[in-house]
């Protein structure tokens, strides 16, 4: 299966994504994780995401583009991938409709994570992250590890993004509706959009997510 996730910063995309592509047997493939791995390696493209990604703006698309397509060309991904993250824009949507039809593919699905503004806000502040798996996400409050600070999974040091501080996370929702939105837009005309409302138990998200790709 090839599924696009979409969805406001804070809506559990990263969550949901690492349970759906666990459950479909795909790989998750998450631009944010792409970028944030780089620029811990310090490579020259993290380089040049880290100020965008800071401002809590959008990476520029000749950086992205590029670098999803190397990702979804690996050969973990031949049978079907989930995206997390990309597209964020109707060009970069546009991109990706042309390498696949190039590779004579096509999406399944397109799951929209609905939720809104406040609980966005409430989620991303308390939000914290594992330094050696950012599938291993707590939130201070709604999922508070045994030990403050430190990852239930796997023992390793839980810290906040960079760019979930609030005033970055008021730009990164205003990115989201106006250059992110359009592209929900763009895939109810081709039929493949799938509206998921996303409050409540994250097993029960990724039930209702389960049970919309099966239809
Ligand atoms: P969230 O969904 O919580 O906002 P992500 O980890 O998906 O977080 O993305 C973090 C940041 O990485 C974005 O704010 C943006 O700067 C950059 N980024 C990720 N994916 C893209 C993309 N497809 N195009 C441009 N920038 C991106």
């Amino acid at each position: 299966m090839r599924i696009v996730l979409v969805g406001p910063p804070g809506a559990g995309k990263g969550t949901q994504a690492a349970f759906l592509a666990k459950n479909l047997s795909i790989p998750h493939i998450s631009t944010g994780d792409l970028f944030r791995a780089n620029i811990s390696q310090n490579t020259e493209l993290g380089r040049r995401a880290k100020a965008f990604m800071d401002a809590g703006d959008l990476v520029p698309d000749e950086i992205t583009i590029g670098m999803a397509k190397d990702r979804m060309e690996q050969p973990d991904a031949v049978n079907g991938f989930l995206l997390d993250g990309f597209p964020r824009n109707v060009s970069q949507a546009e991109a990706l409709d042309g390498m696949l039809e190039e590779a004579g593919m096509k999406l399944d699905a397109v799951l929209d994570l609905e939720v809104e503004e406040d609980e966005v806000v409430k989620r991303i502040a308390g939000r914290r992250i594992c330094r050696n798996d950012s599938a291993h996400v707590f939130h201070v409050v709604y999922a508070a590890p045994k030990t403050p600070g430190v990852c239930d999974t796997c023992g390793g040091e839980l810290y906040q993004r960079e760019d979930d501080s609030e005033a970055t996370v008021r730009n990164r929702l205003e990115v989201y509706h106006t250059q992110t939105e359009p592209i929900i837009d763009y895939y109810k005309a081709q039929g493949l959009l799938v509206t998921i409302p996303a409050l409540g138990e994250v097993a029960d998200v990724t039930q209702r997510a389960m049970d919309a790709l099966k239809k």
